[in-house]
């Protein structure tokens, strides 16, 4: 683990900036020494296909391989929304739930559409959020944290992005889309995980 004065380096396996920012925000937010930083050769490596049918294997198999890249700590995370009441979907599919390039919208229309005419328990939902890191081939840590919620009957709020305007948070009576990003962070499954994360890397 290379050390900038009291910072520990952990690289994310990602190219995505926003990613890289909201992680920021959450090691900010907790006062953490963990310096961030997306893999530098992340874009020069064929892509890990996030195939499996778990969370844990997705977040775990991304973190081994980009582990292998370079000799600092090497962090993946795999998130996604859960209906029980469509038998786990959209899951790891989250992403692509509506098929590959299909935009938030399209994603929430679909979702909305699945549970037409479905109501209270039936509308149950959580957002899982599976951290994993590992460094040269090898596993240090698997986190996985979830938030409860209920998908609301239609969109509500601006804020966040993927399934946010329909993730009702009934403590707060409100979306996740209507929450301000600290307040998101502070009760979201992946601000939950990598606090877990931080905990792990900082004993
Ligand atoms: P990934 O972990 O980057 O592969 O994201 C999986 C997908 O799950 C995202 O594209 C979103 O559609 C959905 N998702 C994961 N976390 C959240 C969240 O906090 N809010 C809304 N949608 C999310």
């Amino acid at each position: 683990m290379t050390s900038v004065g009291t910072a520990k380096k952990l690289y994310l396996s990602s190219g995505n900036p926003g990613k890289l920012r909201e992680f920021r925000a959450l090691a900010a937010a907790a006062h953490s020494n963990l310096e961030l930083a997306l893999l530098p050769q992340f874009a020069a490596l064929p892509e890990f296909p996030e195939a499996a049918p778990t969370f844990a294997e997705n977040a775990a198999g991304k973190a081994l391989y980009y582990s292998r890249a370079c000799t600092d700590l090497v962090f993946s995370d795999d998130s996604g929304l859960v209906v029980p009441a469509l038998g786990g979907e959209p899951g790891v599919h989250s992403a692509r739930y509506a098929g590959l390039g299909a935009s938030n919208d399209q994603k929430i229309s679909k979702l909305l559409a699945a549970l037409r005419g479905r109501k209270g328990a039936e509308r149950s939902a959580y957002f899982v959020c599976v951290i994993a890191v590992a460094q040269m081939g090898r596993v240090i840590d698997v986190v996985s944290e979830k938030v409860d919620g209920e998908i609301a009957e239609a969109p509500r709020g601006s804020g966040g992005f993927g399934y946010d305007p329909v993730f009702y948070f009934p403590a707060l009576g409100k979306t996740f889309a209507e929450l301000p990003a600290p307040e998101k962070n502070a009760r979201s499954h992946r601000g939950k995980a990598f606090r877990r994360l931080m905990e792990v890397l900082e004993s």
